[in-house]
Order: structure tokens, then C-alpha cells, then sequence
């Protein structure tokens, strides 16, 4: 972007010192090698005056000899150059050039006073000229007296006043009674009105209209336009990157967050499944042996009872020998609901393996385990169990003494065991012995 506007910037002096330096050289030459100069004079208009045109190089030079006539009141010669010889109506379009630049010497031959010289440009308008009447074609002009010859002339075009007696003699409406130089078919030069007799001498070394490539006004705004555009295209660009930009963080935000959210799920997902059994839902051994050894070690007094219930569904394998293994997968399902909803908020579940199950009870002492036990016991042998049998339980219950978790529920097991012998659908209870 620096280096657009370094170009621009390069590119906008170099233009405006080709400008300085050539712009206003836009020259065109009006010579007899391209051009027909003609002699003209009074004698049309039955005068006496006698004109003639000779060359000598680049220079046209014209004799003339300025005769009174008793049939011409205005005598005069000139030279007319013909822009186009076969077409009148087809003329130069001079309207770029602001000068035109004459290097002309006009003499008189018999006398030392000084010519005045009349110079005019002729445009064809349709609007009001006619081809076969040169008569009609517009005169831009002036009269220039007490010229300097010896130097050369430079006339603004915009000096050029139509002659009023042709506005009038051609009845011009207003709107085209200003100076026109869009159609020039003859430029022409004339001894001045009121010319006395005698012999004159004009030679035209050149004739030369200067101008603008391009005006400076329109250079300047041309610049200023694409300084402009340059501004504008630039803030477009820059609103539509910045938007993009905006749009593209503002995607990536979603996309981040989205996957971050999936991310936490999964996390939730991965540590609910590292604690969970899969099968049932309840706690496995991993989530709660870290809560047991803080919390329930031996060297470290426990601050609050603990209670274990230990149990053992009674022939759970004629289940999935009877009625097959999904069956037996769905009790067990059915059997962690059951007991789940009768424990407190504090009560740990636990399946500790095929259809074993413990319940660690805080806060708890043997007798309140027990009848928890006995409750469990109950409930289960009076559920209606899905595959329509009568299902019972094992239970075995201790309270943690001076002892580890682990050695506490090795005694439940142990308890277990003692009431499965003791025919099943039965809780054992028991106190540490410390004898
Ligand atoms: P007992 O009264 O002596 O406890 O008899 P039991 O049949 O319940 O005891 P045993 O230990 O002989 O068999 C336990 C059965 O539990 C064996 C196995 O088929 C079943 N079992 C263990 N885990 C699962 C399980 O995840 N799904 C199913 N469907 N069955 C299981
Ligand atoms: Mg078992
Ligand atoms: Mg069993």
C-alpha cells in the first residue's frame, strides 16, 4: 500500500513537471507547404487595388498595391490560406490552442508610416454559414495598428471579437454571436480599414497557434479525482479487509469455543466414566478408594464413623443361565436403581464386582448399618424384578474399627460369606474383635 501511494505520488509530480515543462508546447504550424495562401483584393467588389503572392522559403509574401475606385469606397488586399481547398465546410477545430503567434513584417513601400493590419480567423457553422458564400463564415478578428512588426505577435484567441457589421449583415442570433474556433476554414490577413493608397509589402515568415495539451484546471482536477478514487477505493479495501478480518476471528471464536465445549464434555464424559461402572452407573472401586484411604486411613483417626454393607445377589448365575445374559445385564441395572433410591445423599454405592455390590455409609454406626441392611434385604426380596422371579440378597455388615478400609471390608466380605451358609436372604452383622 506505501509503495501504491509512493507511485501515485511520483507519478502525480512527474505530471505535473511534463505539464510545466511541455504542456503548453502544443504548436500547430500554418504553412505554405501545407496550406494554399491566396492574394485577395477589392477587385470583386469592383475595385482598383491589385494584389500578388509570391514564396521565398517558409515565408509567403504578398505585393499589394492599394488603388481608390470611384464603384469601391473600402479598398484593401490580403492573403486568405485555405484550411481546405476542395471543402469549405471542413476547417481545423482550433478551440485547444489559447495564442496564435505571428511572425509578419508589413510595410508600406512608398512611405514610412506604419500599416495597420487586419487578421481574422473564419469559422463555418452550419447554423449559419453556406459553403458557396465566403461571405457567411464567421469573422473572428481584430484591427491591429502602431503594430511592432519587428517583433513577433502573440494574440490571445480569446482577443478574437466577431465584427459586428458581419453579425449584422448576417442577422446572428445571440447565441452564436460569440467568437468560434471550432470550425476555422480560412485564416486571413488584410491591409487595415482605412488604408491609404499606395504599395505594401506583407510578408508572413509564420503563423503558429499554441496550446495546451491539457489545461492546467483539467490536469489538477484529473489528479485530483484519481487522489480522490485512490482515497476512496483505498477505505473500501481497508473496510472490507477489516470486516473480513472481524468476520474470519469471530468464525475462529466459534470454532475454538465449540471445540472447547466438545472438549469438556469429553473431559466430563472421561472422568464420569473413570468413576462410574459402565454397566450400572454406580461408583467402581477406583472412585472411592482415594476418598477411603484420605479420609478413612489408620494412622490417621478418623473423624467420623464409617459403615460398610457388603452385598451378594443369592443364585444370581440361574438368572443368566434362565434367562439368558442380557436379562441378567438388566437386573443388575434395575437392582443399583432399587437400592440407590434408598440411601441418603451422603451413601456410597459401589459395584465392586460381577453381582457384588458395597455401600459405605458415613456418619454411620453398626446398628444403623444393619437396619439399612435389613431394609435392602427387605426391599429386594419383595420387588417385582422384570424377569418375574423372586430375587434375594446376601448381606454382610461391619463398622470401621482400628483398622484400614480394606481390613474392614475383608470382615464384611467374611460376614457375607457367614450368611450365604447360613442359607442366603440373610444380613450378618459383626463388631471387630480386638481380642
Ligand atoms: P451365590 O448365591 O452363591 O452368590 O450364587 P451366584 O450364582 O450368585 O454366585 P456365583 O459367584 O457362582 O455366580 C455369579 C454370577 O454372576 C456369575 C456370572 O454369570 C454372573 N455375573 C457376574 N457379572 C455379571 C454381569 O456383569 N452381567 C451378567 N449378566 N451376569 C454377571
Ligand atoms: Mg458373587
Ligand atoms: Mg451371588
Amino acid at each position: 500500500m506505501h509503495k501504491l501511494i509512493f507511485l501515485l505520488f511520483v507519478f502525480t509530480v512527474l505530471l505535473i513537471t511534463l505539464h510545466w515543462q511541455f504542456g503548453e508546447k502544443k504548436v500547430f504550424q500554418i504553412s505554405p507547404d501545407k496550406f494554399t495562401f491566396v492574394a485577395t483584393n477589392d477587385q470583386v467588389q469592383k475595385g482598383a487595388s491589385i494584389s500578388s503572392i509570391a514564396y521565398t522559403g517558409d515565408a509567403a509574401i504578398l505585393n499589394c498595391e492599394l488603388k481608390k475606385s470611384p464603384d469601391y469606397q473600402w479598398p484593401y488586399c490580403g492573403v486568405s490560406i485555405k484550411i481546405n481547398d476542395q471543402d469549405a465546410t471542413q476547417g481545423l477545430d482550433l478551440s485547444d490552442y489559447h495564442t496564435v503567434r505571428l511572425d509578419v513584417d508589413f510595410i508600406r513601400l512608398d512611405s514610412t508610416q506604419k500599416p495597420a493590419l487586419r487578421f481574422y480567423l473564419r469559422n463555418y457553422n452550419p447554423a449559419y454559414s453556406k459553403s458557396d458564400d465566403e461571405y457567411t463564415f464567421k469573422y473572428n478578428g481584430l484591427d491591429y495598428r502602431q503594430a511592432d512588426y519587428s517583433q513577433v505577435l502573440n494574440i490571445p484567441l480569446k482577443n478574437l471579437q466577431v465584427l459586428t457589421w458581419w453579425l449584422v449583415d448576417n442577422r446572428i442570433p445571440i447565441e452564436l454571436s460569440g467568437p468560434e474556433f471550432t470550425n476555422i476554414n480560412r485564416i486571413e490577413f488584410a491591409t487595415g480599414s482605412g488604408s491609404p493608397e499606395g504599395l505594401y509589402q506583407l510578408r508572413i515568415n509564420s503563423v503558429k497557434f499554441i496550446g495546451y495539451y491539457i489545461h492546467k484546471e483539467t490536469l489538477m482536477f484529473c489528479l485530483l479525482m484519481l487522489w480522490v478514487s485512490f482515497a476512496i477505493i483505498f477505505s473500501v479495501l481497508e473496510i472490507r479487509e477489516s470486516r473480513h478480518k472481524a468476520l474470519e476471528s469471530e468464525k475462529r471464536q466459534l470454532h475454538l469455543q465449540h471445540l472447547n465445549n466438545r472438549l469438556k464434555q469429553q473431559n466430563i464424559q472421561f472422568s464420569e466414566q473413570a468413576h462410574r461402572d459402565a454397566l450400572t452407573g454406580a461408583m467402581n472401586r477406583h472412585a472411592v478408594r482415594e476418598w477411603l484411604e484420605t479420609q478413612f486411613n489408620s494412622y490417621v483417626k478418623p473423624t467420623e464413623e464409617l459403615s460398610v454393607i457388603y452385598l451378594d445377589i443369592d443364585f444370581f448365575k440361574r438368572v443368566n443361565d434362565e434367562f439368558g445374559h442380557k436379562m441378567g445385564d438388566d437386573i443388575l441395572r434395575e437392582f443399583t436403581m432399587v437400592i440407590l433410591v434408598e440411601l441418603r445423599g451422603t451413601d456410597r454405592l459401589v459395584r465392586w464386582g460381577g453381582e457384588e455390590f458395597l455401600i459405605f455409609c458415613p456418619s454411620t454406626n453398626l446398628k444403623q448399618a444393619y437396619m439399612l441392611a435389613e431394609r435392602l434385604r427387605q426391599k429386594v426380596e419383595l420387588y417385582q424384578w422384570m424377569h418375574g422371579q423372586v430375587l434375594t440378597t446376601s448381606l454382610g455388615v461391619a463398622q470401621l474399627g482400628d483398622e484400614t478400609p480394606q481390613e474392614m471390608i475383608t470382615r464384611a466380605d467374611e460376614l457375607l460369606y457367614k450368611a450365604k451358609h447360613a442359607g442366603r436372604n440373610r444380613v450378618e452383622a459383626g463388631e471387630l474383635d480386638n481380642s
